[in-house]
């Protein structure tokens, strides 16, 4: 199908009916149940997935209508109706696949489109079973409920009321009293939202550990890799990989954080202190969001006419909401309209730096799916989401070479800082990652043996961290303030394995871009075609997972930290 519309608002707003889809999802299912042969079931599988594609294309429309204009009730309704009829849709695909799994003909199916694709068949219907969907619901409830508990947050700070995510100036402020200030504040507000939290996390744990036993696992760890979609490793793969991060990530990330407290002269650093880059304040951009975005289109059309052909259509289809106004959701992301061939970018500029990572990181993201719009199986067009991030953080390093467009003379504060936040990075992401396996395979704990839990391994992984009048995070409570381990178990190490992943394409292209921008163009077109370590090996990225070779990402670093003149900064 060609791009039907000139411009994204062109495109129509369908909202899905229950009955209607209901109704086609049901016939098709039904033919397919008739189906004898390979030629007249993939017939049925192409109308499948044309009519799917178009509805996941409606959905998606109404997703980025609604968080672009969160006020207008006719989009919030159409929203409504997507909440309420999706986990109806993935029973119908449950279905439809258990029929293909059992089919006489699946050799022949599997010979067309790839064993994989079975494979996450099995996987979906494995993770899945009537007999959950209530505790799916309760658990989406839960989940929404920590989202409305954080996002009403309000408090004091000197006078003025603010949201959570306000006081993130304040935090960051290069006055250590107002930072000291907010801290003890923000602290404040878990302190008194501790139980209530804890209680709604306890719910989700208790569920999840309920549909996993329902299902027939031992608790809820491996159906959590499986609704993550991870087929080839798995959570002793993940245990020894976190033992090669805490081995030679720490230790460096450790020296990097003395370094930075020494430069900004503080003697007794308190963990609000980190947030602070340099003396001088951390990298600003240059200009405003018009400036920035043609920034952006001068970078594209020189890293590649690829990437230029992308970000013109971007551009010219009206893909990208980046300003922040009143009315719209919060935060950053990137989507697509598969039967428009379309990715869409949006966020919230504020004038920091991350405005310009949201043009590099969501633009990743949003390259590859332009690359893989000709992909014909859905299932195939989007990887697992540790292989997304590697699209996404490797194009904030293609980016280097373009910084100073972007922050002119901050540029070389930034990409340290950029490389240093990468880095130290990893110690939490892992420590994130091993307190949920511990919650997970102690579901009995109490939320106060959980936040012990939790300021024990952060004692090892993060030993700098003093929290000094903040005792809601001296107890341990730090992780309530991460929304992942509330909305998607396990979905953390994620962004660490990418990471590592995204190192390798750093080094290389500043010894040789063409090969390094080649490399990275084939793996974003490979789609989700192979699981995570198939899809490394299939493009010469180094598998974390294979012991020594996190070391030998991380070394080549410390030789690219030493260029800065970080005494200048
Ligand atoms: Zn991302």
């Amino acid at each position: 199908m060609k791009v039907t519309y000139e411009k994204f608002e062109d495109y129509p707003l369908n909202v899905p009916t229950l009955k209607r889809v209901s109704k086609k999802l049901e016939e098709l299912i039904e033919e397919l149940k008739e189906c004898g042969s390979f030629k007249t079931a993939n017939s049925v599988y192409k109308k499948w997935n044309k009519y799917t594609s178009q509805l996941e294309t409606d959905m998606s429309v109404i997703m980025v209508r609604y968080t672009t204009d969160v006020n207008n009730i006719a989009y919030k309704r159409a929203q409504e109706k997507v909440d309420e009829i999706s986990p109806i849709i993935s029973n119908y695909r449950i279905n439809f696949f258990k029929i293909l799994l059992k089919a006489k003909y699946r050799k022949d199916f599997e010979k067309a489109y790839g064993k994989y694709l079975f494979k996450m068949m099995e996987n979906s219907v494995k993770s899945f079973d009537e007999k959950i969907i209530d505790d799916l619901v309760t658990e989406n409830k839960l989940s929404s409920e920590y989202d409305r508990i954080k996002g009403s947050a309000t408090v004091i700070f000197r006078g003025e009321e603010y949201s959570l995510t306000q006081m993130g100036k304040f935090l960051t402020s290069a006055d250590r009293e107002t930072r000291k200030e907010a801290a003890i504040v923000c602290d404040k507000w878990y302190l008194d939202h501790n139980e209530e939290l804890g209680e709604v996390y306890s719910k989700l744990v208790n569920v999840r550990t309920t549909m996993a036993k329902k299902l027939g696992f031992k608790n809820f760890v491996e159906l959590g890799y499986l609704r993550l979609g991870r087929t080839d490793y798995d959570a002793r793969m993940v245990k020894k990989y976190r033992a090669q991060i805490a081995e030679c990530v720490v230790p460096l990330a450790q020296n990097l954080y003395k370094k930075q407290m020494k430069l900004l002269g503080i003697k007794n650093p308190m963990y609000y202190d980190y947030n602070l880059s340099f003396k001088s304040g951390n990298a600003k951009p240059v200009g405003n969001t018009e400036y920035l975005v043609n920034a952006a289109k001068e970078m594209y059309h020189s890293l590649s006419p690829l990437s230029g052909e992308f970000f013109d259509f971007m551009l010219s289809h009206h893909l990208l909401d980046l300003e922040a106004r009143k009315g719209k959701a919060p935060g950053g992301y990137c989507t697509t309209f598969p039967s428009y061939k379309a990715p869409f970018i949006f966020s919230n500029f504020n004038g920091t730096e991350d405005d310009v990572n949201t043009l590099t990181h969501e633009g990743g993201h949003a390259f590859q799916a332009y690359l893989c719009t000709n992909i014909k199986v859905p299932e195939y067009v989007n990887p697992t989401l540790e292989a997304c991030e590697i699209h996404s953080m490797s194009m904030e390093f293609f980016a280097w070479p373009y910084m100073d467009k972007f922050f002119g003379n901050d540029a070389n504060k930034a990409k340290y800082a950029h490389l240093m936040s990468a880095i130290t990075f990893l110690p939490y992401g892992i420590l994130i990652d091993e307190f949920q396996h511990w919650v997970y395979e102690h579901p009995e704990a109490t939320h106060q043996q959980r936040c012990q839990e939790f300021r024990n391994i952060e004692k090892r992984y993060l030993p700098h961290k003093k929290y000094d009048d903040c005792p809601c995070n001296e107890l341990g409570g730090w992780w309530l303030r991460q929304s992942h381990i509330f909305s998607t178990p396990f979905y953390y190490i994620d962004y660490t394995l990418a990471q590592v992943c995204a190192f390798q394409f750093l080094v290389e292209d500043r010894k040789n871009h063409d090969k390094a921008w080649k490399k990275y163009v084939k793996l974003c077109k490979c789609g989700g075609k192979y699981p995570f370590v198939a899809l490394l090996e299939k493009n010469h990225i180094k598998n974390p997972f294979i012991e020594g070779n996190v070391k030998k990402a991380i070394k080549p670093l410390e030789k690219i930290l030493k260029s800065f003149s970080v005494e200048k900064f």
